[in-house]
């Protein structure tokens, strides 16, 4: 296979046999058994039957096991300092806390150094390839001025593949809400444009309302940035449908739906991303993935990992949760942490392994994809690759 693809002349290629469960890789059918997958350099040059494969330079054995695409994360907060353990424990045992919330975040971050929040997402980022996770995506929004989203932004777009401004994520201390609109609409758009790729608003009461939605993602969309949204986590509003109504690539949180909400989505190209890891970590009521899904709807699982509302890196766990709590067969649950999470980042070259995919491949120590959910909280992968390297 050397030097044939023309993807990586310097490319080594490496044959997977034996694969007792290949997921994402045909067209037609999601899951093939006995099969074979050819990375060669970076990209998958062949997917099919085991006893169809062609020779390769390297030959690994799966002994039988499955083999998915690498998971596609698509809304995480790694930019951050410190962590917030008391709050959970807090809010698990029903005490009250104070309401530091995304403040106490924005806080230690904004002390913190350059490369303490380097080393900080590069951990996150590695903790989450060693649980299969090859496609991160990170929002800024714990440093709400022009010069710390800018050094947030920056220093995501140095480790992670798509970065997000999130200067709406919160209004500081001491602001008034509409001079803050202003700076990051302004200065601070000016600023992050460069290093971003999405622009995010963090559409709830308490946070950013319709108007001001409209007008942060007016202002990124003209300065070339795409939307996503936060929209609908803590209570209904218009979160959704404004989301809809600027093609947003995805809706994140989705938990409070109307039926109006999900007839938008439906009927959109606007993936619905779920984050069930939050309702766990904040115990609210899980979104209701059936409808949405019933209705025709692209649904994605991801983490949302930050220190507040969900500090798990764990795409596994969403999807035994999103088994579990939201009625997703095992199927779904997967291809939602995978192709899901690829459309959610407008990504057509992750999410699958048809030929012609970055070579992001998870081997499982398991049978089944159905595993993942089926034994929660059980390690369960035994090699990852990316972009063709064994991590
Ligand atoms: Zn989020």
């Amino acid at each position: 296979m050397r030097g044939r693809s023309g993807w990586n002349a310097d490319g080594v290629s490496t044959v997977i046999t034996n694969i007792g469960e290949l997921a994402g890789a045909d067209e037609e059918r999601w899951l093939v058994e006995d099969a074979a997958l050819v990375i060669d350099g970076d990209r998958i040059a062949w997917a099919g039957p085991a006893r169809d494969a062609p020779a390769a330079d390297e030959r690994y054995d799966a002994r039988g096991r499955a083999v998915l695409p690498g998971f596609v994360d698509s809304h995480a907060h790694l930019v951050f300092a410190g962590e917030r353990a008391e709050e959970f424990a807090a809010r698990m045992s029903g005490r009250p806390y104070s309401a530091g919330g995304i403040r106490t975040t924005v806080e230690r971050t904004r002390n913190a150094s350059d490369e303490d929040l380097r080393a900080n997402v590069r951990r996150i980022v590695a903790e989450m390839a060693r649980q299969g996770t090859t496609t991160v995506e990170c929002k800024s929004g714990y440093g709400l001025s022009v010069e710390q989203e800018e050094r947030a932004v920056r220093i995501a777009a140095e480790i992670v593949d798509e970065v997000t401004f999130l200067g709406a994520h919160v209004v500081p201390d001491g602001t008034d809400p509409s001079d803050y609109v202003s700076l990051v609409t302004g200065p601070m758009l000016a600023a992050c444009a460069p290093y971003a790729r999405w622009v995010d608003v963090f559409c709830e009461r308490g946070a950013f309302d319709a108007g001001q939605t409209r007008e942060i993602l007016s202002a990124g969309r003209a300065a070339g940035l795409v939307p996503r949204l936060h929209a609908n986590q803590l209570g209904p509003g218009p979160g959704v449908r404004i989301a809809v109504e600027y093609d947003a690539a995805s809706a994140d949180h989705c938990t409070y739906l109307t039926a109006e909400d999900i007839a938008a989505l439906a009927g959109s190209e606007t993936v619905a991303t779920l984050l069930p890891g939050v309702e766990f970590s904040t115990r609210q009521p899980y979104p209701d993935a059936r409808a949405l899904l019933d209705a025709g709807a692209s649904v994605a699982l991801a983490t949302d990992c930050n220190p507040g509302s969900c500090y798990s890196s764990s795409m596994a766990f969403c999807i035994a949760l999103a088994v579990r709590e939201m009625r997703m067969t095992p199927e779904e649950a997967v291809r939602s942490a995978t192709e899901g999470g690829a459309k959610a980042l407008r990504r057509t070259d992750v999410g699958h392994l048809r030929p012609g995919a970055r070579a992001d491949v998870l081997l499982l120590d398991a049978p089944s994809h159905i595993h993942l959910a089926y034994r929660p909280g059980v390690p369960q992968v035994a090699r990852v690759w990316r972009e063709g390297k064994a991590i």
